[in-house]
């Protein structure tokens, strides 16, 4: 094999060079490709911690039925966006110090598309927007009262986000000490970002997120952010993140991801390069929790964290299982 020719294959990683060759309609596939075709693993989904479950069920009912890997990213972490008893995401989603619940998604098809809100209020479903963003819009990010005006147009309906419970722990953190120091932990924390190859091997994601509770009002993470929290190049494979958007957007964190996994390493190896990478750009780390998931062309599976705890739900034909995440540090 010439020497340009391997770089080529170790980039895209043969399952994507023979996915390329199948949706170009080539039938000189030989019977040694096809093996490795059916090797590779797809239909599948995976989205990040435990409500990734009831998300991927969702998600795989379009992907089983030979949908397209958009479709059931947006109908996933819109379980997850409706749920009202989830702190981290849409509707019950935790305020900020000002009482207000506003959420950050974004979306990435196979195709390079790519739609984001930001900042966004009274709306439940913020991954619907995105997605109209992207199709309806030459535009890839709408952001607060833009946003939502952009999606009373095209008939999303205004909602109350602040349910009762989620009003209850606003006022109890706002009487506590903590309030004088927003720290990001398992409770106060949570985006669903998940990614989805179908049938015919193309590769979507969504993020979705109310973002890290008790932030100043205006501020928005990592996962409204293609190339911070999401990045899809369906030559490679897809990443999301999750944890403290502050560190994830320094790094530029799923493009990099996606970028390392272009270089040859595997979703699992480009995960713990990117957390590595958080861990040598910030001083102090205590606290600082980052977890990044991805998948590459062959359907393999990865994910790493910065501190143990990181959990990613995963689906796919022969698979429905909670994971736990390798990581730098123990909790
Ligand atoms: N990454 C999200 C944010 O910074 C929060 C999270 O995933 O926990 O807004």
């Amino acid at each position: 094999m010439s020497r340009r020719k391997f770089l080529k294959t170790s980039a895209l990683g043969i399952g994507g060079i023979l996915l390329a060759k199948c949706a170009s309609g080539s039938d000189d596939i030989t019977l040694e490709e096809k093996t490795v075709l059916t090797t590779i693993t797809k239909p599948i989904v995976i989205s990040t911690w435990n409500h990734g479950t009831a998300a991927n069920k969702e998600a795989w009912k379009i992907l089983s039925d030979g949908g397209n890997a958009l479709d059931a990213v947006e109908a996933g972490v819109r379980v997850t966006e409706s749920d009202a008893t989830n702190r981290s995401v849409g509707l019950g989603g935790l305020p900020d110090r000002e009482g207000k619940v506003t959420l950050d998604a974004c979306i990435m098809n196979h195709e390079n598309e790519c739609g984001a809100v930001a900042f966004l209020q009274g709306i439940e479903n913020p991954i619907s927007v995105a997605r109209k963003v992207m199709e309806e819009t030459p535009h890839v990010m709408l952001v607060g009262k833009g946003a939502f005006d952009f999606a009373i147009e095209q008939g999303f309906e205004k909602r109350d986000l602040l349910t009762p419970e989620a009003k209850e722990a606003w006022l109890k953190w706002k009487e506590s000490e903590a309030q004088k120091k927003p720290d990001i932990n398992s409770e106060n924390h949570d985006t669903i970002g998940m990614l989805a190859m179908d049938e015919v091997g193309n590769i979507s994601g969504a993020c979705t997120t109310s973002g890290w509770a008790y932030k100043l009002h205006g501020r928005v993470g990592d996962s409204p952010i293609i190339g911070a929290g999401l990045f899809v190049d369906n030559e490679v494979g897809g990443a999301c993140a999750t944890g403290m958007g502050e560190a994830v957007i320094r790094i530029a964190g799923s493009a990099i991801v996606v970028e390392l996994m272009r270089q040859g390493k595997t979703p699992n190896e480009a995960c713990k390069e990117a957390v590595k990478r958080i861990i040598k750009k910030h001083k102090e780390i205590k606290g600082l929790q980052v977890g990044f998931l991805a998948i590459n062309k062959n359907g393999e599976v990865g994910g790493h964290s910065v501190f143990s705890g990181f959990n990613y739900a995963q689906k796919d034909n022969s698979t429905e299982e909670l994971k736990d995440a390798d990581y730098e540090m123990k909790r």
